[in-house]
């Protein structure tokens, strides 16, 4: 559905994480569906952005969109989403701005394949869910749905960012486990991996994903090892970790997940 098509929904809360980070929430439409790990298209308006406190740009005419994985489970009543702030980007430069009351507008055809219902084979054993930045976003839908946790053994979060602050949603993802734990039967075991890379942090890996993978050291900490016959794998965020994780995966004897068949699925941010 083209962007056109676009309904407005209205921002509830707005959080700021870091100067480049923030996340927000927003009213969800009614007969708005989609599956854990889907991404849609959210809209900012010229009018929206000249209301706003910030500096718009004048040679902004006419709606903007950009691909915002959602945050929040299928069943929560609301949106949510965490954003980055690219200082000269088109999108972001702007939304940094946003206030609650404003108007955002929302393609409500939900996009993208980093779903889990993507896996015929191998069945459900162990999911990898591996991360850069706001990348965490899919996977945090993810963890707010029932199945995740009633159809894995063990969820493995792995979280990278370059410094501690960035880590944002440590405490959700705590409350998500606490949550499921107590509604699921034999729920999955979660291993919560957070890296730093640009500081050094108590507990805390301070390499690239990829590396971590290639040396053996994040199966070695968690004494779980990729399994071409029981992992389901997913990678979400930059491109170069997307890139190096799935050369070093495959290394590693794991193949790409096509039609339904294989461990790797994958979403680049840009
Ligand atoms: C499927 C999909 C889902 C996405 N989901 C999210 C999301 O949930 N949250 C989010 O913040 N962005 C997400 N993005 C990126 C988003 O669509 C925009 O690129 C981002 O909002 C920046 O827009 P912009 O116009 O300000 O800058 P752009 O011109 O779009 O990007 C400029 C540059 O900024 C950098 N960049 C873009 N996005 C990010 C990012 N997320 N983190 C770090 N650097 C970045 C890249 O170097 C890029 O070349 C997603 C992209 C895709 C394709």
């Amino acid at each position: 559905m083209s962007d056109q098509n676009a309904i407005p929904i209205t921002v509830l809360s707005k959080t700021s994480i870091t100067p480049t980070l923030f996340s927000f929430t927003t009213t969800r439409p009614d007969g708005f569906r989609f599956e854990a790990g889907q991404f849609v298209r959210l809209g900012i308006a010229p009018e929206q952005l000249l209301a706003n406190a910030g500096k718009p740009k004048a040679s902004i005419s006419q709606k903007i969109f950009r691909a915002y994985s959602v945050v929040s489970s299928p069943y929560d009543e609301y949106l949510e989403f965490f954003s980055v702030v690219v200082p000269d980007g088109a999108f972001t430069s702007q939304l940094q701005y946003l206030q609650v009351g404003d108007t955002l507008y929302l393609n409500p055809e939900p996009f993208g394949f980093l779903t889990l219902a993507r896996y015929q084979e191998p069945m459900p054993s162990d999911l990898w869910l591996l991360a850069t930045g706001t990348g965490i976003a899919p996977f945090l839908s993810m963890l707010g749905d029932l199945n995740t946790w009633q159809n894995y053994q063990n969820i493995v979060l792995v979280y990278s960012v370059s410094k501690q602050a960035e880590l944002a949603y440590v405490d959700k993802i705590h409350e998500l486990t606490e949550q499921f734990g107590k509604l699921v039967d034999e729920p999955a075991k979660l291993h919560f991996v957070a890296i730093v890379t640009r500081e050094n942090m108590a507990d805390c890996f301070n390499a690239r994903i990829p590396i971590l993978i290639e040396n053996g050291k994040l199966e070695e900490r968690l004494d779980l090892f990729f399994n071409p016959a029981t992992s389901h794998i997913m990678l979400c965020g930059n491109p170069q970790m997307v890139h190096d994780t799935k050369e070093a995966l495959k290394n590693k004897g794991l193949s790409m997940n096509r039609r339904g068949v294989g461990n790797i699925a994958v979403e680049n941010y840009w």
